[in-house]
């Protein structure tokens, strides 16, 4: 029931969004519906200037819905990759043991069950196509920021500034303005990742190209996973995952950078696996090792009257398939906070976006934690209860 003017505590407000992921941009969209008068500011020096991973499902209650809300589903529909969202699973000899790509299921829009898959470079590309021109600011990498009065003189690496009423943290894992909100340190969950990118993989890797199907391919074997995924440009991105102790990545004594290191290392973990495999790490030309932390969500922050965080700075967490959904749900509860008229002040507001914010991502990143561990390194056990899950009938 709104209480007071819905369009009152935005009125004549600046609202600073730091960091241009699917958070910050769904909320800028959101906003700007509501008559809103955003900036985003983006480290990225344009929009070309880095290919921004594989694809991502959006939820039916979660990330599709945010769509509705932004009206942007035409345009989502007119750019996700049907198809994509099948899963085939197979065991370290190749063996296939889970097949959905001959799955014909009637499963669509407007299905709870469907997840379609988008590239995520085309996701930033809707979102940022819908908003109003000049929105997103570029190549203004945060810095820091000082309170003046009660507004926020950001300062970027470009040397430039920018002053704001309200101030959006959207950055990412390794957030800059968290630090502002809060001083709770992220924690390691135990897994690392080694991602690589694979161009022309019909070229390079053919085989596995093929098994892939431009779609989801998860392979497990007893400790480690490999999943890999089509990238919308034609590339391919591969996931080696296993448990690690914190601060491997450097231990290790690996050059990262360095490709035949990798390799070899990857060639020699994955000893006993089918070869099939060793052509996908022989075909990546860029590794990146992603050790997953999470920040703990059982401590709790103080509400500040008019800074707040959204999706992986507000609640990282291993990779579970939400987080670019969760972070759309945060860019929703923030703005229905901010524009409907329930709370006196944008303190308020932000209070009770945060409740709802952290009463999911507490769910979700303890689902998460249990998650990665058995994903990261499954056990025969393990792998039995994930194909059931898939398939519970076991045909
Ligand atoms: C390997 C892997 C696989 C994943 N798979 C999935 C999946 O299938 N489905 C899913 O839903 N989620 C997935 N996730 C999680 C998902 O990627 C994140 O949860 C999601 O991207 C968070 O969105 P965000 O907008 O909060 O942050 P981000 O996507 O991290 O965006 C942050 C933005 O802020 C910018 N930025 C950073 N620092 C600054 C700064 N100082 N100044 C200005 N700008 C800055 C960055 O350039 C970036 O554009 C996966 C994560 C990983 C690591």
């Amino acid at each position: 029931m709104e209480k007071y003017n819905a369009t009152d505590l935005l009125h004549n407000k600046k609202i600073a969004i730091v960091g241009g992921g699917p958070g910050g941009l769904t909320l800028a969209r959101l906003l700007q519906l509501k008559g809103g008068n955003v900036q985003v500011y983006e480290r990225d020096i344009n929009k070309e200037a880095r290919v921004q991973g594989a694809i991502v499902d959006l939820h039916f209650d979660s990330g599709l819905k945010v769509m509705e809300v932004a009206d942007l589903m035409d345009a989502f529909k007119a750019n996700y990759m049907p198809g994509a969202d099948k899963f085939r699973m197979v065991d370290q000899n190749g063996k296939i043991y889970l097949d959905e790509h001959d799955n014909l299921d009637n499963a669509g829009f407007g299905n709870e069950h469907f997840r379609p898959e988008i590239d995520r470079g085309a996701l930033r590309n809707v979102l940022i196509n819908a908003l109003l021109p000049g929105t997103v600011i570029w190549d203004s990498q945060f810095a820091n920021m000082v309170q003046v009065n009660n507004a926020w003189e950001l300062q970027f690496k470009n040397g430039t500034t920018a002053t704001a009423d309200i101030v959006i943290g959207s950055d990412g894992y390794r957030s800059k303005i968290r630090h502002y909100v809060t001083d709770i340190k992220a924690l390691y969950s135990g897994a690392t990742i080694i991602q690589g990118e694979i161009e022309h993989p019909e070229k390079a890797c053919p085989e596995i190209y093929k098994l892939v199907g431009n779609a989801n391919l998860i392979a497990m074997g007893t400790g480690k996973t490999i999943a890999a995924q089509p990238r919308g440009d034609g590339g391919l991105t591969f996931y080696g995952t296993s448990l690690y102790p914190e601060n491997w990545i450097t231990t290790s004594g690996i050059k990262f950078n360095n490709n035949d290191e990798v390799i070899a290392y990857l060639v020699d973990f994955y000893e006993g696996w089918d070869p099939l495999f060793f052509t996908l790490f022989k075909a990546c030309t860029r590794f990146t090792p992603r050790p997953l932390n999470y920040f703990p969500l059982d401590k709790n922050w103080d509400t500040k009257p008019n800074i707040t965080l959204i999706g992986d700075a507000a609640h990282l967490m291993p990779p579970s398939g939400e987080g670019v959904n969760t972070a759309m749900l945060d860019a929703l509860d923030l703005c229905e906070c901010l524009t409907s008229g329930k709370f006196k002040d944008i303190e308020e507001a932000i209070a009770a976006y945060e409740e709802q914010m952290r009463a999911r991502a507490i769910i979700l990143l303890q689902e998460s934690l249990d998650g990665i561990k058995d994903f990261a390194s499954p056990s025969d056990e393990s792998i039995r209860k994930l194909m059931h899950q898939f398939n519970p009938n076991g045909n």
